[in-house]
């Protein structure tokens, strides 16, 4: 029941002049979080009246009226009608019972809640840790309640620095894992471990030497490296019951023990995973089969611990068959969507729609984990405020009962707006039905005070980018890319700011508004950071002023306590890489009359375009200022690479030189490595074909682990219509011919080509927009693993990576890798 005004004004104040007559009285037995509810009651009405209330146990001998925090035996004397059973942990019975006024609910967090929500009615607000509005009254009338309340979702966790702070997160009610609750404030859930725990229930340096069965088998062999378990093997689910076993007995307070996937892919593809996976039409199969195996052994021994898995990326698909058991979570992770408009009104989410509703039909208990940062860069502009105000709602439609909202935790704020959209996604966790546009609104009043109207029209500015037409641009907003700026938005950004600078009226607001405006000022780093050629040099159109601006950022950014932009980088790695990688390189070019090649010796000696000179077109992806080094194979252009072994992060890098450029149309290169690896490589431009050829030879005297990668990055087109295909025939005479973008069923897309399925000593990809083809040809003698590998949801990046055998390359011994590419126009 809403609170009316009249109720206000038809009763006498319970606080006036501040005095009051009213006792606050908590039970003899008071949970924890009860007895800091009592404090929290005591001091914000105190601090809104100056008035303080005591707080007394129900033993005390208490005359006049009461506000009753958590039941006692005061309050069942009172004889209300509260369904103390069905308020579960969380739940709170507001009542009204003559002068007194009853606040109780669940022991665990319950009455606590009861608490803020009274002191929410009488206007306090908890914004962000550093921004609360307690306001102050001469009197307070005690408005007349009845009401139960109980949270729309169980579990309600913001991965956002705001919860970090206990006080926040127990006042604005969220109770994830990763907030900074304790026991004082009843807890949280908890899960153990938090995910991507396959190699910890199996890990491979205590079974791959001797059981290599037990792990994913995947391009011709088993693999650890980017790889799972192999799921179907009755020692892993062997193993797999004991470890989560063990883990019960060591965590007896973990809501969850999570049985979830590596965070990467390489399912296996032995025949019995294979099997079950065509059986259930989905990744997810032989993983639930898998994880309720080990649910129903669990059960006998802990029937109330449940367990959890992921149905994320590969295994985002329902399965046909398999239904989660009882004791099994699910969590549905969709990190492949369009953020950037209402999941019901964006084609490019009708998929993951489809599978919401695959999983509300056969999950009994799920959780959804939602996105809503830029992972590539915290600080780009996010404009998801109409996305998570319509879709909140809809996963509450859909049956979800928890929700994981993932930003990060790390200090200073780093997210675009976390403070705003923190604020607003706890309010609608509790309660998705909220006038969310009007909590905005306040918040923005609140946190921005005068410079609250150009900040929010600076909201507006972002989300015209991503609203659908008419009333906006209509751009996609992918979890890693932030949507495609034009020209003209960094300059009315700045306009705006400079207009809320100007209108902040107190300090705190001033810095607030500085503190927003890091977000276009990082738009323009970026900017300044573009890769552009000219004059024989690739790198920054100013390098001077790119540093300029980068270092004064950086420093802006210690200045707020922001210690990291991305995920897994802390800002001196952040630092390290751009000074490493965002400068001028000298840039070399061959060229044919038929085509032209840009290489780059010292961005390990990268051909960074393949130009068909013809038509003009581009047949090789040009890299974007936000991506990052960490990923820097797939960087766009043509690379040839040294690993330590098939998909391994681990390389030798060697520094290359210019051998010789004989003519305009080829060129050699010579490289060295410390330990004694020497490579030789060669660029030529026939008619309409670069021929690579590169040999590395180990002149030291150890032997080393080593497998060649010759990939090429090729043109997507357009960033929010790209369009490739591929095709090719296989040694064993079958034909392939896919799309890949743009994306369909999943963001990504792997295939490792091996022996007989390997193309036939050539492959071919295309681009009908951009009119470009690039055929692939190689020896089946050298490649022996064809693998393609491509990423939409914006990155839009398809690899043809043709890799060497893994070879233990002894003293004096050679390894070889040539490809040759054909460019056409369409
Ligand atoms: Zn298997
Ligand atoms: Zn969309």
């Amino acid at each position: 029941m809403r609170l009316s005004r009249r109720h206000f004004l038809a009763l006498t104040p319970f606080i006036a002049e501040a005095r009051s007559g009213h006792t606050i009285v908590i039970a003899e037995e008071a949970s924890a979080s009860e007895r800091r509810a009592a404090r929290e009651l005591q001091t914000f009405l105190q601090q809104m009246t100056q008035a303080r209330l005591p707080v007394a146990t129900a033993r005390e001998r208490v005359t006049g009226p009461m506000l009753l925090v958590g039941r006692s035996p005061e309050v069942d004397k009172l004889r209300l009608d509260i369904p103390w059973g069905s308020l579960g942990d969380e739940g709170f019975a507001l009542k009204s019972a003559g002068d007194h006024l009853v606040i109780a609910g669940g022991r665990r967090r319950g009455t606590m809640y009861g608490v803020y929500e009274f002191l929410e009615r009488l206007g306090c607000r908890w914004y962000t840790p550093d921004c609360s509005r307690i306001p102050k009254r001469a009197s307070i009338a005690l408005p007349h309640l009845d009401e139960i309340q109980k949270p729309a979702f169980e579990y309600r966790e913001l991965f956002s620095t705001p919860s970090r702070n206990l006080d926040w997160a127990a006042r604005n009610r969220v109770n994830g894992n990763f907030s900074a609750l304790d026991g004082s404030a009843g807890g949280k859930i908890t899960y153990f471990p938090f995910g991507h725990s396959f190699y910890e229930l199996v890990p491979p340096a205590r079974y791959f030497a001797t059981h290599p069965e037990y792990f994913s088998f995947t391009a011709g062999e088993r693999r650890v490296t980017r790889a799972q378990l192999c799921l179907t093997n009755s020692d892993v689910i062997r193993l797999g019951t004991e470890g989560v076993l063990h883990w019960m007995g060591e965590h007896p307070d973990a809501d969850f023990i999570s049985i979830s996937q590596n965070d990467t892919e390489g399912w296996c593809e032995c025949p019995n995973c294979r099997r079950v996976e065509q059986e259930e039409g989905s990744h997810a199969g032989p993983i639930l089969r898998f994880v309720n195996a080990i649910a129903s052994e669990t059960s006998l021994h802990y029937p109330r611990r449940r367990l959890d898995t992921f149905a994320y990326s590969f295994s985002e698909t329902p399965p046909a068959r398999v239904r989660p058991l009882p004791n099994v979570n699910i969590r549905l992770a969709p990190i492949g969507n369009c953020q950037g408009h209402p999941y019901e009104q964006c084609a490019r989410n009708r998929t993951f729609l489809e599978r919401l509703k695959g999983w509300q039909r056969i999950a009994g208990h799920f959780y959804v984990w939602h996105y809503f940062t830029d992972f590539w860069q915290y600080q780009l502009p996010y404009p998801n405020l109409d996305e998570l105000i319509a879709d909140i709602p809809l996963y509450h439609r859909h049956g979800a009962r928890g929700m994981f909202l993932q930003a990060d935790i790390s200090p200073g704020y780093p997210t675009e707006f976390a403070e705003l959209k923190s604020y607003l996604l706890a309010k609608m966790l509790w309660n998705p039905r909220i006038d969310a546009r009007a909590t905005i609104r306040e918040f923005l009043r609140a946190f921005y005070g005068a410079a609250a109207p150009a900040m929010s029209e600076y909201l507006e500015l972002t989300h015209r980018q991503v609203r659908l037409p008419p009333a906006g641009k209509g751009k996609t907003l992918w979890t890693y890319k932030s949507f495609e700026m034009e020209p003209d938005f960094l300059p009315a950004a700045r306009r705006i700011f400079d207009r809320a600078g100007k209108a902040a009226a107190t300090p705190s607001e001033a810095l607030r508004v500085d503190k927003a405006r890091l977000s276009p000022e990082w738009v323009e780093v970026l900017d300044a950071k573009k890769m552009t050629l000219r004059g024989g040099v690739w790198g920054p159109a100013d390098p001077q002023r790119f540093t300029r601006l980068f270092q004064s950022y950086m420093t802006k950014l210690r200045s707020f306590g922001i210690e990291r932009l991305y995920e897994t980088h802390d800002l001196a790695a952040t630092e390290a890489e751009y000074a490493r990688y965002a400068r001028p390189y000298r840039a070399v070019t061959i060229e044919n009359g038929q085509l032209r090649a840009v290489l780059i010796p010292d961005y390990l000696a990268r051909v960074i375009s393949l130009q068909h000179l013809g038509s003009g077109r581009e047949t090789l992806r040009q890299t974007t200022p936000d991506e990052r080094a960490s990923n820097i194979e797939a960087m766009g252009g043509l690379i040839l690479l040294a690993h330590q072994g098939y998909l391994t992060e681990e390389r030798h890098d060697p520094t290359w030189i210019i051998d010789s450029s004989d003519g305009r149309h080829a060129i050699t290169l010579q490289g060295a490595t410390a330990n004694g690896l020497e490579f030789q490589r060669r660029l030529e431009l026939k008619g309409n074909c670069l021929h690579t050829t590169a040999t590395v030879t180990n002149r030291g005297n150890a032997t080393v682990k080593l497998a060649l990668q010759s990939r090429l990055e090729f043109q997507p087109g357009l960033r929010d219509q790209p369009s490739v295909l591929y095709g090719f025939r296989r040694v064993n005479g079958a034909t392939v011919e896919e799309s890949l973008l743009p994306q369909r069923d999943l963001y990504f897309g792997i295939e490792n080509h091996t022996g007989n399925e390997r193309p036939n000593g050539e492959w071919t990809v295309w681009n009908p927009s951009a009119g470009i083809r690039v055929r692939n040809r190689f020896s089946l003698e050298q490649a022996h693993i064809c693998r393609l590998w491509w990423r939409g949801r914006g990155e839009n990046k398809v690899d043809l990576c043709l890799w060497s055998p893994d070879r233990q390359l002894e003293p004096g011994e050679s390894l070889s890798l040539d490809a040759d590419y054909d460019v056409e126009a369409l």
